[in-house]
């Protein structure tokens, strides 16, 4: 996966890299699905959700540049693989989920693989972000939103990093927001399709 999914489409963080070789997926899809775990595509995870393709993952987390110090965001939990990989690059992942059943199998697989040291899960609608734990060195977003929520935006540090998919309810672009002395920059990486982001900021 790493190699053909990853390294030839162009990711060259060799951190997130080898988080992604660290990190075993198959543990976090559901039971059915093991044997497709290290496939090129998102996989159902119940509740109509699905996990990324593990390149989205890997460019996802390359975007926010991270070194190790960071408090992170993560809204979407699904079943935590992504918040597992962050938690490998930043000191500390916050993953908000508005799902019940899935936010207590992110957790529980987290539990289980050993990385719920760094990394909490909580049960929520994070459209709105979390401000208790604000501000976010970055903040990634799993799910596709109509527009960029303007909370997510305020609870993020300056310099800090948001990524977020935005556009239609079934097609979006990757948007990668970059704050650094006050100034806002914004580019866009790549297409994507994502589940719709619910709740407040999401769709309605
Ligand atoms: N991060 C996951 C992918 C999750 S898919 C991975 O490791 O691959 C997106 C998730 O976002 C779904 O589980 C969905 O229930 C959740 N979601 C959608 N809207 C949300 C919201 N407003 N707040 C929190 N989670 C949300």
């Amino acid at each position: 996966m790493v190699d053909t999914q990853l390294e030839k489409r162009g990711i060259r963080d060799r951190r997130v890299l080898s988080a992604m070789l660290e990190i075993p997926r198959e543990e976090f899809v559901p039971l059915e699905s093991r044997l497709f775990a290290y496939q090129d595509a998102p996989i159902p995870i119940g509740e109509g959700q699905t996990i990324s393709q593990p390149y989205m993952t890997a460019l996802m987390a390359e975007s926010l540049e991270l070194r190790g110090s960071e408090s992170v965001l993560e809204v979407g939990a699904g079943c935590g693989y992504a918040a597992a990989v962050l938690g490998e690059l930043a000191a500390r992942v916050t993953t908000l989920e508005i799902v019940p059943g899935l936010a207590r199998q992110a957790r529980e697989n987290l539990r289980r693989t050993g990385r719920d040291r760094n990394v909490q899960v909580v049960h929520g609608d994070g459209s709105v972000g979390y401000a208790q734990g604000a501000p976010y060195d970055a903040i990634t977003v799993a799910a596709g939103a109509p527009d960029v929520p303007a909370a997510l935006v305020e609870q993020l540090n300056d310099p800090g990093v948001l990524v977020i998919p935005v556009g239609a309810m079934d097609d979006q672009e990757l948007r990668v927001i970059t704050l650094r002395d006050g100034h806002v920059e914004s580019r866009v990486p790549t297409l994507c399709r994502f589940v719709p982001l619910r709740g407040g900021e999401g769709w309605k």
